[in-house]
C-alpha cells in the first residue's frame, strides 16, 4: 500500500462493509472485479455489531429464559426448583455471535481477495477518493465506487438512550420507557420485558403498526399484554420526561462527510443519495446502495442492493425492483407481512379474498405449546392472485418466505394449495390460509 500523497489505481472502491458494502464487494469479486473495502470500524456494519443480530441474540436468549420460566414448563409437565439468568453472561454470548458472524464475513473478503483497508474515506473529485485510517492518508482513483456508508442515529438529548445503546446496557434497569412504533421499538421491549424489566411502550400516532393487518395487530397486543408491556398510544416523543428513555426513530443516510457535491453525486434534502432503479448516481462511475440511501433502512434491502450495484457495474442488466419488501416483528408472537393489506387492497381498487387460519387449529403449533397467532392471506378475488400476507406465530419470518414468492411471482391461491406440505409442521397454516380464501381449509370452519 502506498503511503502518501501518490494516488493508487483501483478497480471497485467500496466504501463501507456494512450488508450493502460487503455483499456488493463479494459479489463483484464473483464476477471478476478487484475490490478494494474501506471501512473504519469492525466488518458488518450497523446490522452485524450494533443492530438486527444483537437484537436478535438477545431476544432468543430471553424468550429461552421466559420459555423455561416454571408455570411455562408446568404446562409440559416439566418443574423446575429455580429458573435465573446472568446478565453479563448474556451479553458476553451476544458478543460471542457477534464476532464469529464478524469473523465469517471476513474470512468471506479474504476468500474473495477483497482488499480490505482500514480507515475512513471521501471525494476528491469525481473519480479519486482520499482515505484516512491505520495506514496514514492514502488517495485512490477508481473505475467504480460504490457508498456503502450507512446511517446514523438522529440527534437525540445526551440523557435519551438510541436502540444500540440500549442493548449493550451493563445493569438491566429496573423499568423503562421505549418510545416508537417500528419493529426495533417491540423488539426491544419484548427482549427486555421477558427479562423481567417493566416497559412502556410510548407509541407517537394514534394505532400501532398502523400499516399492518389490523388482526394481526390484535394477536401482537395481547402478547404485548401477556408480558405486561403498557402501551400508549398518541404519544408526542419530545415531550416525554420518563427515563431510562430509549427512543427509536427514524436514521439519517451517513453521508455528510463524504463530500459528494466535489464528486457530482446528488443527494436529497435529507442527505439520502439519489439512485435510479440500477443503484447508479447522478456521477457515471459512482453508484449508492443501503442506508445511505435514506429509504428503506433494512439489511435485507440493503444486502440486495450491494448485489445488483456490483453486477450492473460489472456489465449485468439488472434492477433493484422487488415487488414487496417484507416486514418482520420478532415480538412474542412473532409478526411477519409482505405486501397489500386487505385495507390497503381495497384502497388500490381490488375486489378483495382474504383467507385466515388460525394456529390454534395446527397441530405442530399446539405441539410447540405456541397457539397465539394466524395466517392471513389477501387475494384478489377476480384472477386469485396473491397480493399479501401476514403470518403470527413462531418463525413467522421464515413461512412468510412462500407467501413472498407467491406474490413475487404472480402465484394464485390455487398454485399455494397444490404443493404438498410437511406434516405435521406450521407451514400447513399457510396452506390452509391459502384455503381458507376458496372457501376449502379442512381444518377450521370456511365462511360460506
Ligand atoms: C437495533 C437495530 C436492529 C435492526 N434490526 C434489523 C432487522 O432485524 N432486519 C433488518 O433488515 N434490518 C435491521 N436493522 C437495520 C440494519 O442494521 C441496516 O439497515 C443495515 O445495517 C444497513 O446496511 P448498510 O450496509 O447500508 O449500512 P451499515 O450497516 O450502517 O454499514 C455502513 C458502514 O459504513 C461505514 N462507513 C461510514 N462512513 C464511512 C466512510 N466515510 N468511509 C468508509 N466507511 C464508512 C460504517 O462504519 C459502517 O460499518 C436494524 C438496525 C438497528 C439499529
Amino acid at each position: 500500500m502506498v503511503v502518501g500523497d501518490v494516488t493508487t489505481a483501483v478497480d471497485v472502491l467500496i466504501l463501507g462493509a456494512g450488508p450493502a458494502g460487503y455483499a456488493a464487494a463479494i459479489r463483484a469479486a464473483q464476477l471478476g472485479r478487484k475490490v478494494t473495502l474501506v471501512e473504519p470500524g469492525p466488518v458488518g456494519g450497523t446490522c452485524l455489531n450494533r443492530g438486527c443480530i444483537p437484537l436478535k441474540a438477545l431476544l432468543e436468549a430471553s424468550e429461552r429464559y421466559a420459555r423455561t420460566g416454571i408455570e411455562e414448563l408446568a404446562q409440559f409437565g416439566i418443574s423446575a426448583e429455580t429458573v435465573s439468568f446472568d446478565w453479563s453472561k448474556m451479553q458476553a454470548w451476544k458478543q460471542g455471535v457477534i464476532e464469529r458472524l464478524s469473523n465469517g464475513v471476513r474470512r468471506l473478503l479474504t476468500g474473495n481477495q477483497v482488499e480490505l483497508v482500514q480507515g475512513i474515506g471521501w471525494f476528491l473529485n469525481e473519480k479519486e477518493v482520499r482515505v484516512e485510517g491505520e495506514h496514514g492518508s492514502l488517495r485512490f482513483a477508481f473505475e467504480h465506487c460504490v457508498i456503502a456508508t450507512g446511517a446514523g442515529a438522529p440527534l437525540l438529548p445526551t440523557d435519551v438512550l438510541t436502540p444500540e445503546q440500549a442493548l449493550k446496557l451493563d445493569t438491566l434497569p429496573e423499568q423503562v420507557t421505549i418510545a416508537g412504533n417500528d419493529y426495533i421499538a417491540l423488539e426491544l421491549a419484548t427482549a427486555l420485558a421477558r427479562l423481567g424489566v417493566t416497559v412502556e411502550l410510548a407509541v407517537p400516532g394514534e394505532r400501532l403498526l398502523p400499516e399492518v393487518e389490523p388482526a394481526a395487530v390484535r394477536l401482537l397486543q395481547t402478547g404485548l399484554r401477556k408480558l405486561k408491556i403498557r402501551v400508549k398510544t398518541g404519544v408526542v416523543v419530545e415531550q416525554l420526561k420518563a427515563r431510562p428513555l430509549v427512543v427509536c426513530k427514524e436514521v439519517r443516510p451517513a453521508t455528510a462527510g463524504l463530500r459528494l457535491d466535489v464528486a457530482g453525486v446528488q443527494v436529497d434534502e435529507q442527505g439520502g443519495i439519489k439512485v435510479d432503479s440500477m443503484m447508479r448516481t447522478s456521477n457515471p462511475a459512482v453508484y449508492a446502495v443501503g442506508d445511505c440511501l435514506g429509504s428503506h433502512a433494512l439489511a435485507a434491502v440493503a444486502l440486495k442492493q450491494g448485489k445488483v450495484a456490483a453486477e450492473v457495474l460489472s456489465g449485468m442488466r439488472v434492477q433493484f425492483a422487488p415487488m414487496v419488501v417484507p416486514q418482520v416483528v420478532q415480538g412474542w408472537p412473532e409478526l411477519a407481512a409482505a405486501g397489500l393489506t386487505a385495507e390497503a387492497a381495497t384502497r388500490a381498487g381490488y375486489q378483495v379474498k382474504t383467507g385466515r387460519f388460525p394456529l390454534a387449529a395446527n397441530g405442530r403449533a399446539l405441539t410447540l405449546g405456541a397457539d397465539l397467532g394466524a395466517v392471513f392471506v389477501v387475494a384478489d378475488a377476480e384472477h386469485e392472485t396473491v397480493l399479501g400476507g401476514t403470518v403470527v406465530g413462531p418463525r413467522a419470518a421464515d413461512l412468510l418466505a412462500s407467501l413472498t414468492l407467491a406474490i413475487e411471482m404472480g402465484a394464485t391461491l390455487t398454485d399455494l394449495t397444490e404443493i404438498l406440505y410437511a406434516h405435521p409442521a406450521l407451514s400447513e397454516a399457510v396452506l390452509e390460509g391459502a384455503e381458507n380464501a376458496l372457501a376449502r381449509a379442512i381444518h377450521v370452519l370456511n365462511k360460506p
